[in-house]
């Protein structure tokens, strides 16, 4: 008797239905593989949406944990302990800034940043107060709170949300004569991702974020990247920005951060940005917690290494390339950067959620973004051969 069924049926009952998950119930995984209730393994090509990028329950994140959880878990921002400084210290390092704030979720660390942006332009910019205003790209995603969907352009995040916050303006994303022709005195940043990541890992055109670099900085703007989905690893570099040779002035990071085991984001920056935030102004219980801190350490230490960007970049050349060859058969179009790619499937065959369910059947999970779109991204740890089987049974549910 199978009991995926049963335990599908109790999470609709008892759930809000904010998402549509794939008819998979997990109930153990290690490194790219996980194993349903019903004892059926299935290849990772997701991996928490890039919060996996280590694999499931990494040995090194696994023990930094463990050893964590026997001394101290939590304490509060009201007193210091003993993990902070190594954590902080590690990631500014890894990201070459002054400071780092950490924070748990994703979207809390983009509103984190808009918080310092905002600031950052009354105090250092001197923009009057209640005017700053920030560039932002269209089919972009930052996170679900009131403020981030406010300038979402996705009806589905958006609508019936309001009242919406003010102060963000919409630009097409990869247009930079959009983004010069959108700034004004008032302008205090352009928060963008590096790489479109929900919108169907859209990559922008070449010299895009270097000439953000050069109009930000000629304006005095702040470039933030939001390198949550496309960081730590994901695109063959430490960050996605790095392609274009170009340093954000702050960082927004997330995901993968928690080692896929505790939520840990965090922004980085200069002290002439972060350091506006005063004691008192921005804070979260949970932020910086030991636990979180303990894993953050061990991820930057696995990050300053090298060894994941390289594997990322290697691997990452083999599936694009087995992925390109599938043009043509069922297959329209192919976009990314190392272990991440957005494959838009031929909707004339199916969409990508049929795509996906198919391929779960084959025992690849991955999940659908837009109409026909699926997006892979396997943990980091994932081997050749597991790229070929996952490409093989690709190929044979879009075959034509
Ligand atoms: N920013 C980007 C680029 C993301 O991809 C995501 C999540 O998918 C977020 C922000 C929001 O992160 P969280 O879901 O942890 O709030």
């Amino acid at each position: 008797e199978f009991r995926t069924p049963d335990a599908l049926a109790d999470a609709e009952l008892w759930t809000a239905h904010n998402y549509h998950p794939l008819p998979v119930v997990v109930a153990e995984a290690e490194g790219s593989w996980v194993t349903d209730v019903d004892g059926r393994r299935y290849l990772d090509f997701l991996a928490g949406y890039s919060a996996l990028n280590f694999g499931h329950r990494h040995p090194g994140l696994i023990a930094a944990a463990h050893a964590q959880l026997d001394k101290v878990t939590l304490t509060s921002r009201a007193f210091v302990h003993d993990r902070f400084a190594e954590f902080c210290g590690g990631l500014a390092r890894l990201c070459g800034k002054d400071l780092v704030l950490p924070m748990n979720t994703g979207a809390e660390a983009v509103e984190t940043a808009i918080k310092v942006a905002r600031k950052w332009g009354y105090r250092v910019k001197g923009v009057p107060d209640g005017q700053a205003e920030i560039i932002v790209a269209a089919d972009n995603f930052h996170g679900r709170t009131t403020t981030i969907v406010s300038f979402s352009t996705d009806p589905d995040a958006r609508a019936d949300f309001g009242p919406y916050t003010p102060g963000f303006v919409v630009v097409p994303y990869g247009d930079l004569d959009a983004v010069r022709a959108a700034i004004t005195p008032n302008t205090v940043a352009v928060l963008m991702e590096p790489i479109q990541g929900e919108a169907g890992v859209l990559v922008p055109p070449a010299g895009f974020f270097a000439g953000l670099r050069e109009l930000c900085t000629a304006d005095n703007v702040l470039l933030i990247a939001d390198e949550i989905q496309s960081g730590l690893g994901r695109t063959g570099k430490t960050f996605a920005i790095e392609h274009e040779g170009v340093v954000p002035d702050m960082y927004v990071l997330g995901k993968a951060l928690g080692g896929g085991i505790v939520p840990v984001s965090a922004v980085a920056a200069d002290r002439d940005v972060l350091g506006v935030l005063k004691p008192g102004e921005h804070g979260s219980t949970f932020g910086g917690n030991p636990l979180a801190c303990a894993v953050g350490a061990e991820v930057v230490t696995l990050l300053a290494g090298g060894e994941f960007q390289e594997r990322s970049e290697r691997l990452g050349a083999r599936l694009h390339a087995g992925l390109t060859e599938l043009i043509g058969h069922g297959v329209v179009a192919v976009r990314g950067r190392g272990l991440w790619a957005g494959v838009d499937i031929d909707p004339a065959l199916m969409t990508g959620r049929q795509a996906c369910e198919r391929l779960a059947e084959r025992g690849v999970l991955a999940k659908d973004t837009h109409g026909s779109t699926i997006r892979l991204a396997p943990p980091l740890v994932v081997t050749e051969e597991e790229i070929d089987q996952a490409l093989a049974h690709l190929a044979d549910v879009v075959k034509v």
